[in-house]
């Protein structure tokens, strides 16, 4: 039986494509030059020359096609740039390359199974374009052009068609071809053909409308135009995921699913006739497959069975390229009682590229700071800003980036536009970071619902 599959059109995607605000806003690609070197401080991003480097090397092979059956793992502790990398990665994308990014954790979901999550970001990740040749409508100019190499004309018409059916267009596109070169119509001349009988006449310039000939009902104009053929079809290109056709054409979830998110599970069979489906586009030429990038933050948190997963989906000849992040060093695998780094079984390790990222130097410290502040249209005072770093180098850089804003609130409050030591000092004394937290949490021994386990830590960083 033959299935009706949709594509949507691409506004769509346009639509449900991920906003990234926040955190990361500053980030607007890896910074690299033209040789694929790192620029010190470009594109939001500062310092991490040697991943930035490693990262534009893998991007470099995704543009090329080279990355089936690819991944690679951003290692290093909390808050040294993987996700930001990564995100300047996305950004240095094409437009129709998908890019799709989720916490492993998202995979544990009660909606669906672990593999089905899976699958999802996997599918939303490749990208499949569509060239869709589109209906023409009655009255529409169909551009009549001659390949001058061929008949030795200088001219090109113009057809105005009152008919949808392609054969007759052509015919007559064909018939336009002939009278240009054999009566040597002139620019701005009007001919007129006779549907049934192919006759051309001249009509002269001054000839406004032809009542006689219904094919062509309005007047034809030329116009000058070097070379080409006959354009028998228009083309449009939009690109939407594998997921999104998946979603379209399920008859339980709908169009509509897009944009609420929850999609729910999608029927095996669906998909096996979607790929079938997508597989004769390409025979045809009518679709390009786009892997795109998919990158799964926290991977440490799956568990041995998405892992096995990973692995396999990972041989598929579709594969996106996937990105993991992980801050853990030997870590348990989840699901199982053993160790090993990154908490990665040693099998999907042996296949991933691993890229480590370094804690900032001061002086990245502050460039990372001074690009915030311009982020989020805070000024901070020279001093504050020296205060701001060491406090980064004491905590940990996010927690610094996160008190500008808090400090910038209490710098309004005494209606100062300058954010100066003291708002960042205030601001430090409401809010912890994680070493006075766990502090304090000691100090508040018993008095709180969870208590400290003892020896039974999975990690060690
Ligand atoms: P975690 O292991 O905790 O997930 P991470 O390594 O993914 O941390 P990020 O979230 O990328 O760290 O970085 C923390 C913050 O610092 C973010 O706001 C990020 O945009 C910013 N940042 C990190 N590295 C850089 C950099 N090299 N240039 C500019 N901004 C950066």
């Amino acid at each position: 039986m033959a299935m009706q599959i949709s594509t949507g059109t691409s506004e769509l995607r346009d639509i449900t494509k991920m906003e990234r605000i926040g955190a990361h806003s500053h980030i607007r690609g890896l910074g690299l030059d033209d040789r694929l070197e790192p620029r010190e401080i470009s594109q939001g991003l500062v310092g991490q020359v040697k991943a930035r480097k490693a990262a534009g090397m893998i991007l470099k092979m995704v543009q090329e096609g080279r990355i089936a059956g690819r991944a690679m793992l951003f290692a290093g502790p909390p808050s040294t740039g993987k996700t930001a990398i990564a995100l300047g990665m996305a950004q240095s994308l094409g437009s129709d390359v998908p890019f799709t990014m989720i916490a492993a954790s998202e995979v544990f979901s009660l909606s669906m199974s672990k593999t089905e999550a899976l699958t999802q970001a996997f599918r939303r990740s490749i990208g499949v374009r569509i060239k869709e040749e589109t209906e023409l409508v009655e009255g529409e100019v169909v551009e009549i052009q001659i390949d001058r190499s061929l008949t030795g004309a200088t001219k090109t018409g113009k057809l105005t068609i009152k008919t949808t059916d392609m054969e007759t267009i052509y015919d007559l596109g064909t018939k336009m071809i002939d009278a240009l070169t054999k009566e040597k119509v002139l620019a701005g001349d009007v001919i007129a053909i006779d549907k049934t009988s192919g006759k051309i006449t001249k009509l002269g310039r001054s000839f406004a409308r032809s009542r006689d000939y219904d094919a062509m009902g309005a007047d034809t104009k030329f116009v000058q135009c070097p070379e080409g053929e006959i354009q028998k079809r228009k083309e449009v290109v939009h690109t939407v995921s594998l997921h999104e056709i998946d979603v379209i054409n399920s008859r339980t979830q709908g169009f509509l699913a897009l944009f609420a998110g929850d999609t729910g599970e999608i029927k095996p069979e669906l998909r096996s006739q979607i790929n079938t489906k997508v597989a004769e586009w390409r025979e045809e030429g009518k679709a390009e497959i786009i892997p795109g990038v998919l990158f799964i933050d926290e991977v440490h948190m799956l568990d041995i069975e998405c892992f096995s997963f990973l692995n396999r989906a990972l041989e598929n000849d579709l594969a996106p390229l996937v990105i993991m992040a992980s801050n853990r060093g030997m870590a348990r695998i989840r699901g199982t009682k053993f160790r090993s780094p990154h908490g990665l079984p040693m099998d999907l390790l042996d296949r991933v590229l691993i890229v480590s990222t370094k804690p900032y130097t001061e002086s990245d410290i502050r460039e990372i700071i001074q690009i915030r502040c311009q982020e989020e249209d805070v000024q901070l005072s020279p001093e504050a800003s020296t205060v701001l770093t060491t406090m980064a180098l004491q905590t940990t850089l996010r927690y610094a980036l996160n008190l500008i804003a808090c400090a910038q609130v209490v710098s309004r409050k005494r209606k100062s536009e300058l954010v100066d030591v003291e708002d960042l000092r205030r601001s430090y004394t409401y809010f912890m970071d994680e070493k006075r937290s766990v502090q304090w949490l000691k100090e508040q021994q018993g008095s709180l619902i969870f208590e400290e386990i003892e020896g039974t830590s999975d990690d060690v960083m």
